[in-house]
């Protein structure tokens, strides 16, 4: 602002000096030289009339003569002495005749008369009658005044007179006393002073040392040329009839102080333009630069959030229009700011408000104790493959509205995940609402007519105790559900010590097998499979194992899920197939044993491009016998995409490869697809295994499945038999095989071999 306005008075002022100030001096000295022409015209003009004037007396006088002479023939020196009293300008009268003999005088004190003066410069010019003469004009010491010789030529006499012209002195100095900044001069013929208003004394002989180049220059420009050794603006005219000029001069000097006051006076006008416009500039500089800061501010208002900053009119008609469309503006961000926030902040399917609204509104909570309640639908979806996505939305929309119920802070955190954050001042309230939750869930929720059960995994963190921040106290709530156990029967699990040091091994496992080479510290275990009947070995079933130098033997429960998440079970997979193929060859060679080798095979392996590859590869390679190979496949591999497993296994089983479903009754066992499945063997989970004894709802569910099983053609597996009690019951039901701690746990390589050894050994 400062910078500007000093740039603008810079301009201002060499504008200025630049081009004003050189523009009035100019003009002013182009003014004062046609005055002084105008002057020195009527000077030059006054000055010939005057000369004229006693001309014509000199001319009269000759005239007079003539006649007096013809009256009487005498000279009368009364009439001449008469003459040159009443004429103050003729100094000296001479009468001569035609032989130039003075025959009358008025210089009487120096006795001229009878002198012969025809030799006399002047009167040698006259060649005829009345013939007049002027002499040069000169400085006659007598009469102490430039005089004029003049002479008039008669018929028998002439008359030679001597002119002053004073006047030239008297209007000199009459025009110094009108115009004291200006001077005159007069010049003879060649430029010699004879009269110089500004230094009367030392005119005589002087010479104008730029005559030349005055006469010779055009006397309508004004010109400046030196004089009296001082800058002067000159103009000048020739006198006509005495052979001389008439000068007028003005220094620089005088004409510039003139000029100067003519110029303080533009200044003044200049000043007074610049500062008003300097001022125009500042003023309307301020109120651009307020109306811009108001902008400023109100855009900074409407980018913290807040919209309801309206603007007035402006007196600046420009700055109403802007202050209008920035209002429009305002209007329409916010209400888009509206929309998309919704959008941003809610579930379109629910309406439940996001995961980020539950971070703001956690921000807003004042209580001493929050519950973090997450809530995850187990197996949801199961219920989407078995009912349909629409029944599944649906599905979502009741336990979104049933969990609104309870509380006024319920968020979709994501597909079948529900956050709750809810206050309270003693911890039963939570473990009571949860209680109500679950008893209601249990209840089911009817939709189109069926009636869906569902259940809920449930973690629970609190504030403060189990953290103090938003992301905290969500992962705490959230990481008790990778410790769900399938046959878990409490309501909720809570993020404790327990559970943060498994986490942390979780965290830690996962860690280490990413780094880890899985050729070298992986290995192949064994666990024998048997008939109940003859309880003969019928195969085996090959299970990974990994033991790490810093963590020990890790179970397969915590690195395959690790594995299967970073999509690396295959090279486990594929590891493990051909250790099983090689194993029950080599026994197939060695003891002419023919073993059947299951192999778990995890779903991503399956889905991967290669599997079929794989596992002709596998069999190429040893040789062997697709009819002694069993994969293992769980029910979860065909929720995920059943077409692309079915048609994986439909082309394996042309080739003779056999297949079970793995772990029966564990986690979703859905009758749909045991019935879909071309399977030949199942395998009934060791998780009933715990109550079989004890419970007879339990003994008669296995019974039904044993018997299930049968019918749709199957072989079936019981895992995880220990006692001989289970076994017989196994037995009566017409269970086909077994495996189990009974008989032998899972075993390395050459423990399996050295079985068939001691056998041969035995025989
Ligand atoms: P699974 O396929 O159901 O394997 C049987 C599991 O039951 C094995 O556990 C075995 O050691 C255990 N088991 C057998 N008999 C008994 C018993 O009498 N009592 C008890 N308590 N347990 C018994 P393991 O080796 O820990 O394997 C766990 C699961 O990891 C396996 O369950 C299988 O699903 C998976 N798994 C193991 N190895 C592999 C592999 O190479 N590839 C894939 N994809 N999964 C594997
Ligand atoms: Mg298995
Ligand atoms: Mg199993």
């Amino acid at each position: 602002m400062v910078s500007t306005i000093l740039i603008a008075i810079l301009i201002s002022i060499s504008v200025y000096f630049g081009v004003i100030r050189n523009r009035v001096d100019k003009l002013y000295f182009e003014e004062a030289y046609s005055d002084n022409q105008e002057i020195t015209n009527s000077a030059k003009l006054y000055f010939e009339s005057k000369i004229n004037e006693q001309i014509s007396v000199i001319k009269g006088v000759e005239v007079a003569h003539h006649n007096i002479e013809n009256n009487d023939g005498v000279f009368d020196s009364l009439y001449y002495e008469t003459v040159i009293d009443h004429n103050e300008y003729i100094e000296a009268l001479e009468i001569f005749d035609n032989g130039g003999t003075i025959l009358y005088s008025s210089l009487v004190d120096e006795n001229r008369m009878g002198i012969n003066i025809s030799n006399y410069p002047l009167i040698l010019q006259i060649e005829k009658e009345h013939e007049l003469h002027i002499g040069s004009l000169v400085f006659n010491p007598t009469f102490n005044t430039l005089c004029l010789e003049v002479v008039y030529s008669g018929e028998n006499y002439s008359v030679l007179a001597l002119i002053s012209v004073s006047y030239f002195q008297a209007y000199g100095e009459e025009f110094k006393n009108s115009f004291n900044d200006k001077e005159m001069m007069i010049l003879d013929a060649n430029g010699i002073f004879l009269y110089d208003s500004y230094n009367e004394e030392h005119l005589i002989q002087r010479r104008y040392n730029e005559f030349n180049s005055l006469i010779e220059s055009d006397v309508r420009t004004y010109q400046a040329m030196t004089v009296n050794d001082k800058e002067s603006i000159v103009s000048f005219d020739k006198i006509n009839l005495i052979d001389g000029y008439i000068v007028i001069y003005e220094t620089l000097d005088s004409s510039l102080s003139i000029s100067t006051i003519m110029n303080s006076y533009y200044s003044i006008v200049t000043f007074t333009i610049v500062m008003v416009f300097i001022l125009t500039f500042v003023v309307m500089f301020y109120r651009f630069n307020v109306e811009l800061m108001l902008i400023i501010t109100n855009f900074e208002i409407i980018g913290s959030g807040n919209f309801d900053e309206q603007l007035k009119d402006s007196r600046i008609k420009e700055f109403s229009v802007l202050r209008h469309s920035f209002n429009d503006t305002s209007v329409k961000i916010k209400s888009l700011t509206d929309s998309l926030e919704y959008i941003a902040y809610h579930d379109q399917l629910t309406t439940l408000p996001s995961r980020n609204k539950a971070e703001i509104d956690f921000k807003k909570l004042n209580s001493k104790n929050i519950a973090f309640i997450y809530f995850d639908i187990e197996r949801f979806t199961l219920i989407n493959e078995n009912y349909g996505f629409e029944i599944g939305n649906e599905i979502l929309k009741d336990v979104a509205l049933l969990l609104e119920s309870f509380s006024n802070n319920v968020y979709r955190v994501e597909g079948d995940e529900y956050l709750m954050m809810n206050q309270y001042d003693s911890f039963t309230e939570i473990q009571e609402l949860i209680k109500i939750i679950q008893e209601k869930v249990k209840k089911g929720f009817i939709i189109n007519s069926y009636r869906i059960f569902i259940t809920f995994k449930i973690g629970v963190s609190t504030f403060p105790d189990l953290g103090l921040d938003f992301p905290t106290l969500l992962q705490n709530a959230f990481t008790p559900l990778h410790f769900y156990k399938k046959d878990q029967t409490v309501d909720y699990l809570m993020y404790d010590e327990v559970l943060s040091e498994k986490y942390n091994r979780l965290s830690k496992v996962e860690l280490l097998l990413n780094n880890t080479n899985i050729s070298k510290e992986f290995m192949t275990v064994y666990q024998p499979i048997i008939e109940v009947k003859t309880e003969k070995i019928r195969g085996f079933e090959s299970l990974s194992r990994w033991s790490n130098k810093e963590l020990g033997v890790i179970s397969p429960a915590e690195f395959i899920p690790i594995l299967e998440k970073t999509r690396r079970i295959h090279i486990i997979d594929s590891k493990v197939l051909c250790d099983a193929i090689k194993v029950s060859k080599f026994i197939e060679k060695e003891f002419s044993v023919k073993l059947t080798a299951s192999v778990n095979m995890s779903v991503y392996t399956i889905m991967r491009d290669d599997f079929i590859e794989m596992v002709d590869g596998a069999l190429d390679r040893f040789d062997y016998d697709p009819s002694l190979l069993e994969l293992e496949i769980t029910e979860s591999a065909f929720i995920e995409d059943f077409t692309t497993v079915s048609s994986k296994m439909d082309y394996l089983k042309s080739k003779g490869v056999k297949f079970s479903e793995d772990d029966f009754g564990e986690a979703y066992s859905s009758l749909t697809y045991l019935t879909k499945l071309n399977i030949d063997t199942l395998k009934i989970s060791r998780m009933f295994l715990s109550s079989i004894l004890d419970s007879v709802e339990s003994r008669v569910l296995v019974q039904t499945i044993v018997e299930l099983s049968k019918s749709l053609g199957f072989y079936t597996i019981v895992e995880g038999v220990e006692d001989i009690e289970t076994l017989n019951l196994f037995k009566k039901y017409g269970c086909d095989f077994v495996q189990g701690y009974l008989f032998y746990r899972p075993m390395k390589e050459d423990a399996l071999i050295q079985l068939f050894d001691v056998e041969k050994e035995e025989e």
